[in-house]
C-alpha cells in the first residue's frame, strides 16, 4: 500500500518537474552527429587509457569517468561496486513518470578488457595513439568503442529533449572477460530491479566491411555455449628405459588425435539458415551457391561440407564444436607418468546437451585408459532472441538505409557474450558492433595491436543512434 501511495507520488512529481523544465516541452531537435561522434572518439581516447585488463578488471575508474559524463548531462545514474574495486554504472532515461521495464531498451558495454603483453605491442596499448586513421588500444573494439557509442546514444538522446516511447537502461558491466564474482550474471541476481528490460543491445553482432563496402549487418541473436571437459589418461608409472604400450603419455595423445579432427554432425538451424541464405545474396557467385543449396535435401550434406571447409567460422556455426586446448603429461625426463590430461574447449549449440556429447566421445575413443569429466562453471544455455521482435526488425530496416548495398541478417556467433544471462531472463538482447569492420580489424580483437579506423568508430556512433532513436522515440 506504501509503495503503491509513493509510486503515485512519485507520479505527480515527476509530471510537476517534468512541466517545469522547458527542454522537456520544447520539440525535440536533431543532434548534430558529427559533433556527437568527436565527443565519442575524446571519450573512447580516455577510456583506452584508463587500463581496465582482466584481472584485475579495475572497472570503477572507468566507472567513475563514465558516472561524471552522465552526471554533467543530467542523466540519472549511480555506481555499484559489485566487488571492491570493481564497479559498474547504471543509468536511466524515463518515458514516464513510472519506470517501466516491460518495454525498457538497455545499451549494454563491458568495462573490462583482456590483458595485454605489451612487447608484441608496436605503441603503448593504453596510449590511445591515433596512427594512418586508426584509434590504437587495448578495447579500441572490445568493447569500450561499443562503451563510447552507447554513451553517445543516451547522452544525445537526452539533450535532443527528444519524447521517449520506452525507458533506455543504460549499463556498463564488469568482468565480461572471465564472467567472475563481478559479472553480469551477479548483476542480474542482486540488482535485476536496477536494470530490468525487455530488450537490449549489446557486443556480438558485425557489420562486415569487404572490399571497402559493408557488405552485411550481422545481428547476434544467438551464441553457442562454452564448456570445458577434462581428460584424464590413467597408466601404470614406470622407468623411462623400459617403454610400455599402456603408458597415459601415449594413450592421451591418441585420444587427442582423433578428438581434435571428430566432426560432430552439422545441424544448421533457425538462425543460421536465415543467416546463410540473407548472405548469399551479397556473396560471391560459388559461394552463394553452397549457401543457397543448404536448403535443397539432396545436396545439404554436400554444401555443409564446401561451407566448412571454406570458413571455420561457418563450420563451427553449424555443428558443436571440440577444440584440445591445454596438454599436461609428465615430469621427469625418465619417468613414464601414471596420468596424463588434457583440456578441450567445448562449444555447443544452444540447447544441445553436453552428455550427450561426452558419451559419443568416449565410443569414438574406446579406450578403457581414457575418462572424460565436465569441468564446472559452464557456459549459460540460453534461448535464441526473436527474429521478429520490434527491435530486430528496427535493425533490419535501418541497416540497408545506413549502409547502401548491405543486407542485414541474423547472426549465431561462435563466442560468448553478456548476452546468454539476458536471453535467460527473457530479455530480446541482440548483438550489434555497428562499426563496420574487415576480417583483418576483427582479428585483432583479443590480439596484440588492437584498434579501430577512425572512420567506422564515427560511423558507428550514427548508426547506432539512429537505431535507437528509430527504436525508442515516439513518432
Ligand atoms: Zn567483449
Amino acid at each position: 500500500m506504501f509503495r503503491r501511495l509513493s509510486k503515485i507520488m512519485l507520479a505527480f512529481a515527476w509530471l510537476i518537474f517534468a512541466g517545469g523544465d522547458a527542454r522537456a516541452q520544447a520539440p525535440s531537435t536533431q543532434p548534430d552527429l558529427a559533433k556527437l561522434a568527436d565527443e565519442a572518439q575524446g571519450w573512447l581516447s580516455d577510456m583506452i587509457r584508463i587500463n581496465t585488463s582482466n584481472p584485475p578488471g579495475n572497472e570503477m575508474a572507468v566507472a567513475k569517468y563514465i558516472s561524471a559524463i552522465l552526471q554533467k548531462e543530467n542523466i540519472p545514474n549511480e555506481v555499484v561496486e559489485i566487488t571492491p574495486g570493481r564497479g559498474i554504472v547504471i543509468g536511466h532515461l524515463h518515458a514516464g513518470p513510472l519506470p517501466d521495464a516491460a518495454n525498457a531498451l538497455m545499451l549494454l558495454a563491458h568495462q573490462d578488457t583482456v590483458g595485454v603483453d605489451p612487447s608484441k605491442w608496436s605503441v603503448d596499448a593504453f596510449g590511445a595513439v591515433v596512427r594512418e586513421g586508426y584509434i590504437y588500444g587495448r578495447g579500441a573494439i572490445d568493447d569500450k568503442a561499443m562503451l563510447a557509442a552507447n554513451l553517445a546514444t543516451i547522452v544525445a538522446l537526452k539533450r535532443s529533449g527528444a519524447r521517449l516511447a520506452r525507458d533506455i537502461v543504460f549499463l556498463a558491466s564488469a568482468d565480461e572477460e572471465q564472467g567472475g564474482s563481478a559479472s553480469i550474471k551477479v548483476v542480474i541476481e542482486k540488482y535485476w530491479d536496477k536494470i530490468a528490460c525487455a530488450y537490449a543491445l549489446n557486443e556480438g553482432g558485425r557489420v562486415m566491411l569487404k572490399d571497402g563496402k559493408v557488405q552485411y549487418v550481422g545481428i547476434q541473436a544467438s551464441e553457442k555455449v562454452s564448456y570445458n571437459v577434462i581428460v584424464t589418461a590413467t597408466g601404470p608409472s614406470g622407468h623411462g628405459s623400459i617403454p610400455r604400450p599402456d603408458n597415459a603419455v601415449v594413450h592421451l595423445a591418441a585420444a587427442i588425435a582423433k578428438l581434435g579432427t571428430y566432426q560432430v554432425p552439422a545441424e544448421p538451424n533457425t538462425i543460421t539458415r536465415r543467416y546463410f541464405e540473407q548472405l548469399a545474396k551479397v556473396e560471391e557467385n560459388d559461394t552463394a551457391k553452397w549457401m543457397r543449396a543448404l536448403e535443397q535435401p539432396e545436396r545439404a550434406d554436400l554444401a555443409v561440407k564446401h561451407l566448412s571447409e571454406e570458413s571455420p567460422m561457418w563450420n563451427s556455426m553449424l555443428r558443436d564444436s571440440i577444440t584440445p586446448t591445454i596438454i599436461n603429461a609428465g615430469f621427469r625426463n625418465n619417468v613414464i607418468p601414471s596420468q596424463a590430461t588434457a583440456n578441450l574447449n567445448v562449444r555447443m549449440l544452444p540447447g544441445h546437451s553436453i552428455d550427450e556429447l561426452i558419451g559419443q566421445l568416449g565410443k569414438a575413443v574406446n579406450d578403457p585408459q581414457i575418462k572424460f569429466k565436465l569441468a564446472p562453471d559452464p557456459g549459460e544455455n540460453a534461448p535464441p532472441s526473436d527474429l521478429t521482435s520490434s527491435l530486430y526488425k528496427t535493425i533490419e530496416r535501418i541497416a540497408p538505409q545506413e549502409f547502401s548495398g548491405a543486407v542485414a541478417l541474423p547472426f549465431l556467433s561462435t563466442g560468448a557474450t553478456d548476452s546468454a544471462s539476458l536471453r535467460l531472463h527473457k530479455v530480446q538482447a541482440y548483438g550489434l558492433n555497428p562499426f563496420p569492420l574487415t576480417d583483418a580489424d576483427d582479428a585483432r580483437m583479443h590480439g596484440d595491436d588492437e584498434r579501430i579506423p577512425v572512420e567506422s568508430f564515427r560511423k558507428g556512433v550514427m548508426f547506432l543512434y539512429h537505431v535507437v532513436s528509430d527504436f525508442a522515440s515516439t513518432k
